[in-house]
């Protein structure tokens, strides 16, 4: 029965985690996995869901099952968190939200209505990119391309080269963009370019799934979700995959959202009625826990001006850890470019580090990081920083 099965590696995040659990050193440090972890290294409680938590449990309700595209205050709150309060789409009731598991799960689904509507079209992806989205899109039958993103001479976003090979596209191709925080590399398009890119995806016919998986850790939760808005109030159709893993601090309990905004009504409900179809046919419905929770610090106003408040203090930690980081590495290797470092936006950063740097930063200095140089700021804090310096800064000497 099994002997057929191919022999597929892990994707490179999955088999540094496993080698990092296996590694016995002592002081193994991981930057390769991302999660946020605070001023002591721990992954936070935030107060504003610890106290969801309590209100949800005192309610002892029936475990029973949720409906399929999650609860009406869950949805509603997904969508003013992307579009903004008062935006103009919130009554036009031409988007659908369903609740989904975690990012990847509005993604997953996100992609298999894809394949219903748009069957053999292309897919293209950010190069580089997170793993899963080459991955989630070719299980789902598509052809998974690239488009040109990140410059490594400035570290910031190559919009030009992108916008070039977008007009290649032929029309029809569906499009993934990180709205903010791009993973891996930390590098963002302006305002200005996605001014420019939004009529660009319109004029050319091509479908954008936007990936939003770090609300709140850019520059606020509004700008974060500016491109979101900008294709909004453009009238066009898309995807949205809304992830709550980090922004609430709530990885295992599998918390997101898929947003589809269809031209009206009528379409929307045609739309909304197909992913709920394929929701059905592949997990059923959805998990309760984590969405509750994020339902009520959404909705009840002291809970939600916390949660803010604690989000605001986490990025601004990754921001205080940016500019430590990029300045004492570029004292020491004024031309290595780190200082990028302080300008990327989110938990990544693409620090230009070789493979042959990445590996001996691993196998010297026990500290992990991707073999492209990617390096999750998020884990860096005051008490690891300095050990971080000096282990990169050895690492580039060789
Ligand atoms: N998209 C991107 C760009 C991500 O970085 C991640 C998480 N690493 C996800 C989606 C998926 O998030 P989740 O853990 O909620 O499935």
């Amino acid at each position: 029965l099994f002997a057929g099965i191919q022999d597929a590696p892990l994707d490179p995040i999955m088999r540094l985690f496993e080698a990092f659990n296996a590694d016995t050193r002592p002081g193994k440090l991981n930057l390769a996995i991302g999660v946020y972890t605070d001023a002591d290294g721990k992954v936070p409680r935030l107060r504003a869901v610890q106290e969801a938590e309590k209100r949800w449990i005192d309610k002892a309700l029936p475990k029973t099952y949720r409906p399929i595209e999650g609860t009406k205050p869950f949805r509603d709150a997904v969508q003013e968190l992307l579009f903004g309060e008062g935006a103009k789409i919130l009554t036009e009731n031409r988007a659908a939200t369903l609740q989904s598991v975690g990012g990847t799960g509005a993604l997953k689904i996100g992609a298999d209505v894809l394949a219903k509507l748009k069957p053999g079209a292309t897919v293209a992806v950010s190069d580089p990119t997170w793993e899963n989205h080459r991955a989630l899109f070719t299980q789902a039958g598509f052809t998974v391309t690239d488009y040109p993103y990140f410059n490594a001479e400035t570290g910031g976003a190559d919009y030009p080269a992108m916008r070039a090979a977008l007009e290649t596209l032929p029309a029809g191709s569906i499009v993934v963009l990180h709205a903010c925080c791009h993973n891996p590399t930390g590098a963002d398009l302006t305002a200005e370019e996605w001014a420019d890119l939004v009529p660009l995806m319109q004029q050319r016919g091509l479908v954008p799934f936007l990936d939003i998986a770090y609300q709140g850790f850019g520059i606020d939760l509004d700008a974060d979700a500016e491109p979101v808005r900008l294709f909004a109030q453009s009238g066009q159709e898309f995807f949205v995959a809304s992830s709550f893993s980090k922004s609430f601090s709530l990885y295992g309990e599998r918390v997101g959202a898929l947003t589809i905004v269809a031209a009206d009504p009528a379409m929307r409900a045609k739309v909304e009625a197909l992913a709920k179809r394929l929701v059905r046919w592949s997990y059923s419905n959805p998990i309760t826990h984590g969405a509750a929770i994020v339902e009520i610090v959404l909705t009840d106003k002291a809970l939600r001006a916390d949660w803010e408040k604690e989000l605001g203090q986490m990025r601004e930690r990754i921001q205080e850890m940016r500019v430590r980081m990029a300045d004492s590495l570029h004292q020491r290797h004024p031309d290595r470019g780190f200082e990028a470092i302080k300008v990327q936006k989110g938990m990544f950063s693409y620090t230009g580090l070789t493979p042959d740097e990445a590996v001996r930063l691993r196998d010297q200095h026990e500290v992990y990081a991707l073999e492209t140089g990617r390096v999750c700021v998020a884990a860096i804090n005051t008490h690891n920083i300095d050990r971080v310096v000096d282990a990169i800064d050895a690492a580039v000497k060789g």
